[in-house]
């Protein structure tokens, strides 16, 4: 399961900033992802309980923040977002393959005791 993977890496980077910052355990951590990363919110949550277990994340919270996909056209330099996975420009029907937001996970910030 992909979502393990990277909530190994997250949770890998958030223990790294909390011993850093002196701390003994993380309350919450918040993620950003994007519609288009394939990430699914379920597996991402069931991944987080398993990837903490027994480390300092042990019991933290897990914020999810979901960004919508925006495109960007090359045919006429406007952005919007899909409609469907085709990414037709709604202004001149380009079919756009710049996703410019949406494919993001991103750890967004942290807390920490
Ligand atoms: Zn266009």
């Amino acid at each position: 399961m992909h979502e393990v993977g990277l909530m190994q890496e997250a949770v890998g980077i958030a223990g790294h900033h909390a011993r850093e910052a002196g701390a003994t355990r993380i309350r919450m951590i918040r993620v950003r992802i994007g519609e288009s990363s394939g990430v699914v919110r379920e597996a991402l949550e069931f991944a987080f309980e398993a990837v903490t277990e027994g480390t300092m994340a042990e019991g933290a919270a897990l914020d999810i923040e979901v960004t919508p996909t925006i495109c960007h056209c090359a045919g006429c330099a406007s952005e919007f977002k899909p409609a469907n996975v085709f990414r037709e420009c709604p202004s001149c029907g380009s079919l756009s393959t710049d996703i410019v937001q949406g494919m993001e996970l991103e750890l967004t910030s942290l807390e920490v005791t």
